[in-house]
């Protein structure tokens, strides 16, 4: 039997999330995507080792930077979101850091939104400017103007979330797209919340997704993970980016030049940041990983619908004084909802309740069923007071321009019956 749907991308998204990019008759046709733990592999012959270090054959030399069984995955992944080229690494934060290092250099800029995962928002306004990269944060993350204000001389991408936290505000993909493209940089997006299955960024004018796959791909809470993916074809070579200049001019005469201008970012990648820096996932997590992703778009569905279940039970409860969910009615996002997550904005809400913070207390001790946990995009549905966890320690000025309030509860909607999670929350209210 000639099998070949492992590179068919003409096949659908839930046939692809389980055979995509793995071909069994490689790997003693074992169904399984086998583990393959090694530190090291054998070079071959001299020649081989040669090609290998330099690159230009698609081998494995030494696993701090590729393997097998994380080759399968980048693959799965760079086709489940429309790409031309995966990384898997250690965690959401070592692919967001990465990227961002492959994008700028000491002297640059990275114009972000403000409603950003803390992680990202402590590496732009900390992290990064001790190494001379500043993040800039949009006055108005609602408004395009604001982005192109922002931008200057020195910026060199644009940093978005799919779905901002807590709130899970949308900001308008393509008109930041547009204003990047016009600027020569590239968009990259933080694309946790919705997954592939919800939102593709590369067809909304995207350059680089970045995932936690902690979250939804891997769907379990059973391991920390990242990976991002480049769409390819993006003009690296035009100036605004001297360092891929010179990977290009160093690589040229060893690398066929059409398979390096495609996926210029994820070589520059993997062949300075995951080489010398070393954040590459582990084998085992990948395997788990891509164990998760058999199931993503199944998960994604139910998610959705018991997120929207609730929200509706939220918005209706007397003791609820404001519910954030953009697939609401009353959303401010809905129009941005209803054009970019046609399948639904996700499965992360936020409320506020009437009685300030004494009522988000109590409700958060006498909920049954929601676990009291700072994760999200676990199949269980956990709970969690933003202010004293995801966002603790930021200026109550930082905290209301991410939409955070003393009473504020993020709610990580999981695939139970949505009967159940109703049940909780309306007795814990009570
Ligand atoms: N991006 C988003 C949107 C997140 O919510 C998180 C973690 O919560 C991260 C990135 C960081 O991911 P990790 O915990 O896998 O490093």
């Amino acid at each position: 039997m000639t099998y070949r749907a492992f590179n068919d991308n003409s096949l659908g998204f839930t046939t692809r999330q389980l055979h995509a990019g793995y071909d069994p008759s490689e790997h003693y046709r074992s169904k399984t995507v086998p583990i393959y733990q090694n530190a090291a592999f054998e070079l071959g012959d001299f020649e081989r080792g040669i090609r290998l270090f330099s690159f230009a054959e698609d081998g494995h030399s030494y696993g701090r930077y590729s393997n097998p069984t994380n080759r399968v995955l980048e693959k799965r992944l760079a086709s489940l979101e429309g790409g031309e080229e995966a990384l898997g690494m250690a965690s959401g934060m070592s692919v967001i850091s990465n990227t961002f290092l492959n994008l700028a250099v000491s002297g640059d800029e990275i114009v972000a939104s403000k409603t950003l995962y803390g992680g990202s928002i402590t590496l732009l306004k900390k992290i990064l400017p001790q190494y001379g990269i500043k993040g800039v944060f949009v006055s108005d993350e609602n408004d395009l103007s604001s982005y192109e204000a922002a931008i200057t001389e020195k910026t060199r991408a644009i940093f978005i979330e799919c779905l901002g936290n807590p709130n899970s505000n949308i900001v308008d993909i393509e008109g930041i797209a547009d204003i990047a493209h016009r600027h020569g940089i590239p968009l990259v997006v933080d694309n946790t919340f919705a997954t592939p299955y919800l939102l593709r960024p590369f067809e909304h004018g995207a350059d680089i997704v970045c995932y936690s796959a902690t979250k939804y791909l891997s769907g379990h809470g059973t391991l920390i993970a990242g990976a991002c993916v480049e769409k390819g074809g993006f003009d690296w070579l035009s100036g605004k980016h001297p360092q891929f200049e010179k990977f290009y001019e160093d690589n040229r005469e060893l690398i066929p030049e059409s398979d390096l201008k495609k996926s210029l970012f994820s070589r520059r990648l993997r062949m300075t940041y995951l080489c010398d820096m070393g954040a590459h996932m582990s084998p085992t997590t990948a395997f788990h990983l891509l164990q998760g992703i058999e199931t993503l778009s199944l998960r994604m569905e139910r998610h959705v619908q018991n997120a929207e279940a609730v929200a509706e039970f939220l918005i209706s409860h007397p003791a609820v004084a404001e519910v954030s969910y953009p697939g609401l009615p009353s959303s401010p996002y809905r129009a941005l909802s209803e054009k970019y997550f046609p399948r639904g904005p996700g499965a992360i809400l936020s409320f506020r309740l009437k009685g300030g913070l004494a009522a988000a207390k109590k409700l958060i001790e006498n909920v049954r069923l929601f676990d009291f946990m700072v994760n999200v995009g676990d199949a269980k549905s956990l709970i969690v007071h933003a202010a004293t966890s995801t966002h603790f320690g930021q200026p109550p000025k930082v905290m209301e321009a991410a939409g955070v309030y003393e009473d504020t509860i993020r709610l990580s909607i999981g695939i139970e019956d949505a009967c159940d999670l109703i049940a909780d929350l309306d007795q814990a209210l009570r």
